[in-house]
C-alpha cells in the first residue's frame, strides 16, 4: 500500500485533469489548479480522434526546404508567422535534425508504444466516469485526389505499417459507398483502422472534472503562479490569486504553460505551441459518420455531437501570437471540396496551441533537479490520444512504482 500524499496537478486541461483522476484512484489527495474556462484548452480545439496510428513524428524530411514557402503563404496549411522566427530557431534547428530516417523510426517506436495502450485506456477511463458513449469506434478516412497525393503518404503509411498500423488503401468510389456524404470524385482512399473519435472534447474534459470532484477532488479556479522550495523539494504552490497550497507532489500539466512553470524551476523545456483551428458548424446539413481527413487541404471533419467540426493547420507562432482567424474561414471554404453540401452559417472558431517539443515525444517524468515534480505536457498532436495513459503513468511515477510502459524516452532531462 502507498503513502497517501498531498499531490498538486497545474493544469486542468484533458492531460492534467486525467493524471489528477488516476492519481486520486490511488488514494491520494489531489488539488488541480485551472484557471478555467474548463474544457477550452487545446483538446477543445482538436480533430477528437484517439489517433493510434498517428506516430509517425512531425519533423518528417525535407523540413528546413519548406520553411521558406510557410512563409510566403499565411494560408497554407503549413506555415510561420515571420514575425516569430528569430524566437522559434532553436526550438527549430532540434526540429529539423529529428527528420533523420533513423530517428523518425526510433521516435514512431516510442510513440507506438504509447498509442497502442491508449484506446484500452481511454475506454477505461471514460467507462469508470460512467460515460462510455463519448468514445465512437469507427475508423477514419484520408481522402486523395490523385496519385501524386497519395504518393506523398507512402512514406508515412509504410513507417505507421511497419509498427503494426493498419492502414487499408481503397479507392475515392469505395470510400464514397463507406461515407456518401463526401463528393464522389477522390480518387484514393486510406482507412485508418485503430483509430476512433470523441463524440465532444470539451463535454470529455467537463465529465472528467466533474468525476473528480464528485469523489472528493478540489479544483482552485487559478493559474499556478509560483513555488516555495525546501532545497530540491516544492513545499508549496503559489497560486495567481495568492493562495499558497501545501504540496508533497507537483504535477506540472500545463499544456505550452508548462515551459514557464519550469523555467521557474530551473528547468528548461523545449516546448512549443503549435497553433491550430477548428470551426464547429450547427445545422451543418451534411450526415456524417465517420472522421475525414483530406491531407491536400490541410484539414479534417469530425461529426462531432449536435455539429461537424472543420479542423486543421499547423502554424508555428510565438506562445503569445493571437489568433488569426481567416485561417479558420479557409479552411471551412475549402471543406466544401469534401463536403459539397455542407451549410456553414452556423460557425463558432476555435483555435488551440499544440504543445510540441522538437522530437515530437511528450515529456512524462520526473526531472533530476527537483525531487518532487512530475512532468506531463508536450503531447504535440496527440494530447487527447495520450491523456488517460499519461495519468496512469504519472500516477505510477508518484506511487514510485515502475511505470507499465518504459518512459526513459520522455523524461524531461533528455533536453539538457
Ligand atoms: C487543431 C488541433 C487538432 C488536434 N487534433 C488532435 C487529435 O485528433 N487527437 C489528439 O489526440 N490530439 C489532438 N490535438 C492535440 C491535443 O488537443 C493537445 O495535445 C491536448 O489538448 C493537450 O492537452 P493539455 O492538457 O496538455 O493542454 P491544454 O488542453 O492546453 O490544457 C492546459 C490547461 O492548463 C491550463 N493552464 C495554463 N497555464 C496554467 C497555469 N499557470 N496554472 C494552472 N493551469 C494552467 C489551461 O487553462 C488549460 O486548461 C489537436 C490539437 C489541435 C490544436
Amino acid at each position: 500500500m502507498n503513502a497517501m500524499k498531498q499531490v498538486v496537478v497545474i493544469g486542468g486541461g484533458i492531460v492534467g485533469i486525467s493524471c489528477a483522476l488516476s492519481l486520486q484512484a490511488d488514494g491520494h489527495s489531489v488539488t488541480v489548479l485551472e484557471p478555467g474556462p474548463v474544457g477550452e484548452g487545446a483538446s477543445w480545439a482538436s480533430c477528437g480522434c484517439i489517433a493510434v496510428g498517428e506516430v509517425v513524428p512531425l519533423s518528417q524530411p525535407g523540413m528546413l526546404m519548406k520553411v521558406p514557402g510557410w512563409l510566403l503563404d499565411p494560408e497554407a496549411p503549413l506555415s510561420m508567422r515571420p514575425a516569430s522566427v528569430l524566437g522559434l530557431l532553436p526550438w527549430f534547428a532540434r526540429f529539423t535534425t529529428n527528420s533523420l530516417p533513423s530517428r523518425m523510426r526510433a521516435i514512431a517506436a516510442d510513440l507506438a508504444g504509447l498509442t497502442f495502450a491508449a484506446t484500452e485506456d481511454f475506454k477505461a477511463q471514460i467507462t469508470d466516469i460512467g460515460c462510455p458513449e463519448l468514445l465512437i469506434e469507427r475508423p477514419v478516412i484520408k481522402l486523395f485526389d490523385g496519385d501524386a497525393d497519395r504518393a506523398t503518404m507512402g512514406a508515412v503509411f509504410n513507417l505507421a505499417r511497419a509498427l503494426g498500423c493498419t492502414i487499408d488503401e481503397i479507392s475515392g468510389r469505395e470510400a464514397y459507398e463507406m461515407e456518401p456524404a463526401i463528393a464522389r470524385d477522390f480518387k484514393h482512399a486510406a482507412v485508418l483502422g485503430d483509430w476512433s473519435y470523441v463524440t465532444d472534447p470539451r463535454r470529455l474534459v467537463e465529465k472528467l472534472h466533474r468525476a473528480f470532484a464528485y469523489r472528493g477532488g478540489q479544483v482552485l479556479t487559478t493559474a499556478g503562479a509560483g513555488f516555495e522550495r525546501s532545497g530540491e523539494r516544492i513545499t508549496v504552490v503559489r497560486g495567481a490569486d495568492g493562495q499558497l497550497v501545501e504540496a508533497d507532489e507537483v504535477v506540472i500539466a500545463a499544456g505550452t504553460q508548462s515551459r514557464a512553470l519550469a523555467q521557474q524551476l530551473g528547468i528548461r523545456l523545449h516546448l512549443e505551441g503549435v497553433m491550430g483551428y477548428s470551426t464547429g458548424l450547427k445545422d451543418p446539413g451534411v450526415e456524417l459518420k465517420h472522421t475525414v481527413f483530406y491531407p491536400q487541404g490541410g484539414f479534417c471533419i469530425t461529426p462531432y455531437e449536435g455539429e461537424v467540426a472543420v479542423t486543421g493547420t499547423v502554424e508555428f507562432a510565438s506562445l503569445d501570437a493571437a489568433p488569426k482567424w481567416r485561417r479558420a474561414d479557409v479552411l471551412v471554404k475549402r471543406a466544401r471540396r469534401v463536403l459539397p453540401t455542407l451549410r456553414t452559417d452556423k460557425a463558432e472558431r476555435r483555435m488551440g496551441r499544440r504543445p510540441f517539443t522538437p522530437d515530437t515525444r511528450p515529456i512524462i517524468g520526473r526531472s533530476s533537479r527537483i525531487a518532487n515534480v512530475v512532468f506531463a505536457t508536450g503531447h504535440g498532436q496527440l494530447g487527447l490520444t495520450l491523456a488517460a495513459t499519461t495519468g496512469r503513468l504519472v500516477a505510477d511515477v508518484v506511487a514510485e512504482r515502475r511505470p507499465a510502459i518504459d518512459i526513459k524516452a520522455f523524461e524531461p532531462d533528455r533536453f539538457f
